[in-house]
């Protein structure tokens, strides 16, 4: 297993720089990415939030990518059944209700992101 501190020291190599904030998980020094991305050497990424307020929208944003995933998931399951029989009408419907559920949650993630 590799230990966090040479995991933190191959974030440092690649460009990554140590914030003052800690991980509310271990307590260790959170890392910025070039990316921008926030991380934990032991744990990954992680979201800092500073109020309720952003802890509501990170909770909405979680809530609404595994949502989004889901419909994803689900269209091409009903895409493969679609193949083996193209003229199931039920399907066409199901399909082309799940392509408007996924359209309206990534307008809602568009809209909450900006
Ligand atoms: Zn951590």
């Amino acid at each position: 297993m590799v230990s966090t501190e040479k995991k933190a020291a191959e974030i440092l190599r690649q460009g990554g720089v140590m914030l003052s904030e800690s991980c509310p998980v271990c307590g260790y020094p959170l890392f910025k990415l070039k990316s921008g991305e926030v991380v934990c050497a032991e744990h990954g990424k992680v979201y800092i939030v500073r109020d309720e307020k952003e802890e509501n929208k990170v909770k909405r944003d979680v809530i609404l990518q595994s949502i989004e995933e889901q419909l994803l998931m689900l269209a091409t399951t009903t895409l493969e059944e679609l193949k083996k029989e193209p003229n199931d009408e039920n399907s066409i419907t199901q399909l082309l209700r799940y392509l408007d559920a996924i359209e309206k949650v990534s307008r809602i993630r568009t809209q909450s992101n900006s």
